[in-house]
């Protein structure tokens, strides 16, 4: 198939104006998502990921512990848990008198 001149120039800007706008859209999609995990973050955050009812963070020995008021359930972040477990058998046994009722 032999192009005409003018219409390889129409199928080059076509092309061009396909690229521009898919690069607009990509960068709408990227601030989205983006935008999501703001929202999303907001919403959780310090939210128990098991009942979704407001976390208690409590710092004891260099630790923050985040309990749960309502199901009672303990979140650690990262490196917390192999912080706890090098804890002295005393530490720990204050660390759970702090939540025993
Ligand atoms: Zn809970």
């Amino acid at each position: 198939m032999v192009w005409k001149p003018s219409e390889k120039e129409e199928e080059y800007f076509a092309r061009m104006e396909f690229e521009r706008k898919k690069k607009l859209e990509e960068e709408k999609h990227k601030k989205f998502i983006e935008g999501e995990k703001k929202r999303l973050k907001e919403l959780h955050y310090m939210k128990c990921p098991k009942c979704g009812m407001e976390l208690i963070e409590i710092k004891y020995q260099g630790i923050k512990v985040d309990k749960c008021w309502a199901c009672e359930g303990v979140w650690l972040d990262a490196g917390e848990l192999e912080a706890i477990s090098r804890f002295e058998k005393t530490s720990l046994d204050k660390l759970f008198s702090v939540f025993k009722k």
